[in-house]
């Protein structure tokens, strides 16, 4: 199975800098992008450490993104985990979890025809 995921999706979230067209990379300064934006992979939101992760579309890489407001996300300065940060245990761990999780929803959605 192929489980490449291209940027194929067009964002749909109004954001200023990519609305209604692709998102080919993650950390333009200019972007309101939402989590829940088309574009982005799956993703899971950490209250506890104000972030949201997912899997780079490009290289499948553990990426983070920092929340800055309710429901604005720091794009900008967005990027991979940082093998020194404190939480790189634990998102080596994330990242596996993420992987199987992509994979279970892509399967599910092959099942139903979607
Ligand atoms: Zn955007
Ligand atoms: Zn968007």
């Amino acid at each position: 199975m192929n489980l490449t995921r291209r940027p194929d999706r067009l964002c749909d979230c109004h954001c200023p800098a990519h609305s209604g067209s692709l998102r080919l990379a993650y950390t333009s300064a200019s972007c309101k992008c939402l989590v829940t934006c088309s574009t982005q992979p799956v993703t899971l939101l950490v209250k506890e450490w104000a972030c949201a992760l997912f899997l780079h579309p490009d290289n499948d890489h553990l990426w983070f993104v920092m929340n800055v407001a309710h429901g604005q996300w720091d794009w900008e300065s967005a990027g991979e985990i940082d093998e020194r940060a404190d939480m790189f245990d634990a998102c080596g761990e994330i990242e596996g979890l993420l992987r199987r999780l992509t994979t279970v929803l892509a399967e599910a959605a092959g099942a139903s025809g979607r």
